[in-house]
């Protein structure tokens, strides 16, 4: 028996969605999506509430990147609204700019205190420079190390403790060096020369690169219910299969745990909807020093919906994966005993000579939005090359 399709993609989020295009556009091959839920686009999905509201099902994606490809990539799947996002902590009631700026240091220690830190931080580590918490709290100069416990106290510790349950010392240092204490007037949560959201929101991007005469999309499908990995190789509905496979979802499930599950961390969203134009001051608010959620997004700011008479807010909490089929893995948990375990899963899907790992879930890493698009296409490039 022939297989109707030449490569095969699971998973219709950024990895997949990409990859099968660059497949069935660039190489011309015959792309078969399967996608467990019921809609494309992964955790990048967006639809309208019950109240009209465009909200993010997921979590709220804010797209950013210094990657010019990316960019050009996927600006001809959609035009951009620009929007440059802005967040503020609250500490006690008080807002101040996250990440931690020199608006923060004068807002937390007034004008004339700040002037002298400010000083000093420049001395030690240049304008516009940005520094993580961890290195800001090994200076030693008394006035810079009470500043640093100020900003660990009050803006990384009980956010951390809530977002991982882990302190910031305990986590992977990469985690917190994306949030830096940044010695700036630019009170922007990114500094790259592109950000934006898509003008009418990721779904119909999605629908856009997904819309290819060679693309075949099945939602509602796992694909561990019709893929066979065997030791004579890859079986699609029982039927051989030898063109790319590229997997997008979590390994360890691939290989039913087998090792043991990979841990993640996972979010409930309480969506709020309230009759106000807006809700809060920022498209999102983190609290920093209080509450059980680890921050709060207003949706309308960051899609620029004109709706005056209501707006939808969500709230996030996070929680230990258990693995429930409820749940979703949001953050794989990068540590050098997780990573020994994933590379234990790398290695079993790597006796297959052509199934690929392509993604957050896939790679278990913390990947934004741009960098796995970037791997989708340096992974189909690195295919076209093999003429695969
Ligand atoms: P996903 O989007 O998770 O897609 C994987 C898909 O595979 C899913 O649809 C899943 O259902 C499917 N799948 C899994 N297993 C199977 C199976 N067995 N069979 C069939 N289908 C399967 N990035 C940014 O750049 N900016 C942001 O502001 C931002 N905000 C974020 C906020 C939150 C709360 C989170 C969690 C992430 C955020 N990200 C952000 C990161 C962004 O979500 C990811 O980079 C991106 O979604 C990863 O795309 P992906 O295709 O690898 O994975
Ligand atoms: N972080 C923090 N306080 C904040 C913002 C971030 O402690 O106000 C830390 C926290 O550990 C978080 C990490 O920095 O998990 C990365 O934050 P980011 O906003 O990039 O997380 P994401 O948007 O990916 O959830």
């Amino acid at each position: 028996m022939q297989n109707t399709y030449d490569c095969l993609v699971i998973g219709a989020g950024f990895a997949g969605a990409v990859a099968a295009r660059e497949l069935a556009e660039r190489a011309g091959k015959r792309v078969l999506v399967l996608e467990r839920r019921g809609h494309i686009g992964g955790n990048a999905y967006d639809l309208p509430d019950e109240h009209g509201v465009l909200i993010h099902q997921y979590g709220p994606h804010i797209f950013h990147t210094a990657n010019k490809r990316v960019f050009d990539y996927l600006s001809r799947f959609t035009q951009w609204r620009d929007y440059q996002h802005r967040v503020v902590a609250n500490v006690h009631g008080a807002e101040m700019p996250v990440p931690f700026n020199l608006t923060s240091l004068e807002l937390a220690f007034g004008r004339e205190k700040a002037a002298a830190l400010e000083e000093k931080l420049i001395a030690a580590y240049g304008a516009e420079k940005k520094v993580t918490i961890l290195e800001l709290r090994r200076n030693a100069d008394p006035d810079v190390a009470a500043l640093a416990d100020y900003v660990y106290e009050n803006v990384f510790l009980h956010y951390t403790m809530k977002q991982w349950d882990q302190s910031p010392e305990e986590i992977d240092p990469n985690t917190t060096a994306r949030v830096p204490v940044f010695l700036s007037r630019d009170d922007r949560y990114f500094q790259d020369p592109w950000q934006g959201m898509p003008l009418e929101g990721y779904t119909p991007l999605f629908e856009r690169l997904l819309d290819h005469p060679g693309i075949t999309v099945e939602l509602g499908v796992d694909a561990r219910e019709r893929l066979t990995l065997g030791e004579d190789g890859v079986t699609l509905d029982g039927v051989p299969f030898t063109g790319p496979v590229i997997y997008t979802g979590a390994v360890d499930e691939l290989f039913a745990c087998r090792f043991g599950r990979l841990p993640y961390r996972t979010l409930e969203f309480r969506f709020e909807n309230y009759p106000v134009e807006f809700w809060q001051s920022h498209g999102t608010v983190n609290y920093t020093v209080s509450e059980e959620w680890t921050r709060i997004t207003e949706f309308k700011y960051l899609t620029g919906q004109v709706k005056p008479e209501c707006t939808t807010i969500a709230k996030e909490i996070s929680h230990a994966y258990t693995g429930a089929p409820e749940e979703t893995p949001y953050y794989a948990i990068i540590n050098p005993e997780n990573n020994a375990l994933y590379a234990r899963y790398q290695a079993l899907a790597a006796r297959y000579g052509n199934l690929y790992l392509l993604g957050r879930l896939a790679e278990y890493k913390y990947y934004n939005m741009d960098a796995i698009v970037a791997r989708a296409l340096e992974l189909c490039d690195t295919l076209a090359e093999k003429g695969a």
